[in-house]
């Protein structure tokens, strides 16, 4: 049985609608990320499921219990907010018991559980610390402890590293799975950060506009985007998206300027000759003469890697490789790619092709998507 189950979730601020009917299952232990740039409504939609704000229609269920009417206290959920909300006048120790001391637990029962939880943090040396004194990371922790502490059924995170610098944040989020893999807790966690995404969730929900475009493992997203929304969205970078023509007959992809890519006609068997949005990853780009062929614009160094730009039919492509020759913008630049690296998209709605055949290699690896229409 899923553990907290929404059921056409809507919201409405005065007359304008901002979550547009969300359905979601999550099972029970399941870390799941909800992604979305900002104002897609993924806070609303975590806050509603605390209980910290109301919805307008649908129904919220946690562990098969409709828990619209209840309480924030009342649902089982902790929530770890971005700007923490400690009480800066109390020690770490009584910022992390405090939630056990309006719970009418014994000093020295209360002490031990600190103990407990702030040591599984790193926070044992912190603990007559005030927040003040605190960096940034061990504030974050301390909020966490005083979610834990609570042994809730489900932990909510709200963009709870957006404060942290680049570095803390990937040590962070390190932090927050591997104490997601020790206590198994289910747990909802928002951000706008496709990185923190891909390496955190066990699925990933994109929003757009107060609608779930996908559901998926962050393997799902990345391989077989549905949208070309999600497609430009995930990844670094997105995919490359070009406007082309498609003529299965010849089985090729025709691009403004009349170049040619040959597609897998067997994996797109429903797509006829006209318009379509072609997709493909940077990655699957090889820097080789006789392909594809535009002119190079400038190149990102990432270090072990190359993000090379280029300028193909009119349109920029950038190609993630790692032996990116020096050449001067203007000069001739040609990529390969392989015929089953070529993903189809409805020209007009963006939605990915009917009717895809995978690779058997590929078949198993599909979880099915949770996500009603
Ligand atoms: P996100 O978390 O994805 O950045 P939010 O859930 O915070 O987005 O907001 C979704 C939309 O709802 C935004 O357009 C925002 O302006 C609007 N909104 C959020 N809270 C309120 C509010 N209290 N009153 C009116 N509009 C709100």
């Amino acid at each position: 049985m899923a553990e907290i189950a929404l059921r056409n979730i809507r919201k409405s601020y005065g007359k304008t609608e901002v979550v547009h009917g969300v359905d979601l299952e999550i099972e029970r232990g399941e870390l799941i990320v909800i992604l979305g740039p900002s104002g897609c409504g993924k806070s609303t939609l975590l806050r509603m499921v605390a209980g910290l704000e109301a919805i307008t229609s649908g129904e919220i269920l946690i562990d098969g219990q409709v828990v619209n009417r209840l309480e924030p206290r009342e649902r089982g959920c902790a929530m770890v907010f971005q700007n923490y909300a400690l009480y800066p006048h109390m020690t770490v120790a009584q910022n992390i018991g405090y939630a056990l001391k309006i719970a009418g637990l014994s000093k020295t029962a209360r002490l031990d559980k600190v103990r407990q939880v702030a040591a599984s943090l790193g926070l044992t040396e912190f603990l007559e610390r005030k927040p003040g004194q605190l960096s940034g990371g061990q504030r974050q922790r301390v909020a966490m402890g005083r979610a834990m502490i609570r042994e809730p059924k489900v932990f909510l995170y709200d963009e709870p590293l957006s404060n942290l610098d680049a570095r803390l944040r990937v040590a962070m989020r390190v932090e927050i799975r591997k104490l997601h893999q020790r206590l198994g807790t289910t747990t909802l966690f928002v951000t706008h950060d496709q990185v923190e995404a891909m390496t955190l969730a066990d699925r990933i929900v994109v929003m757009n506009k107060g609608v779930v475009e996908q559901v998926g493992t962050p393997a799902d997203v990345y391989k077989r985007p549905e949208t070309t929304y999600v497609a430009g969205f995930i990844g670094t970078p997105g995919l490359n998206l070009l406007p082309a023509i498609a003529e299965p007959d010849a089985g090729v992809i025709a691009l403004r300027d009349g170049q040619r890519l040959a597609y897998d006609t067997q994996r797109w068997p429903d797509v006829g000759h006209g318009p379509v949005t072609v997709g493909f990853r940077a990655e699957a780009l090889k820097l080789e003469a006789g392909g594809l062929s535009g002119r190079f614009d400038f190149v990102e160094e990432l270090g072990a890697a190359q993000l090379v730009h280029g300028t193909f039919a009119g349109e920029t492509i950038i190609a993630h490789v790692t032996d990116a020759r020096r050449l001067l913008p203007g000069d001739p630049l040609s990529f390969k790619l392989a015929p089953d690296d070529i993903q189809l998209f409805d020209a007009e709605t963006g939605r990915r092709m009917p009717g895809e055949v995978l690779p058997a290699t590929e078949r198993r690896r599909v979880t099915p998507t949770l996500v009603k229409a």
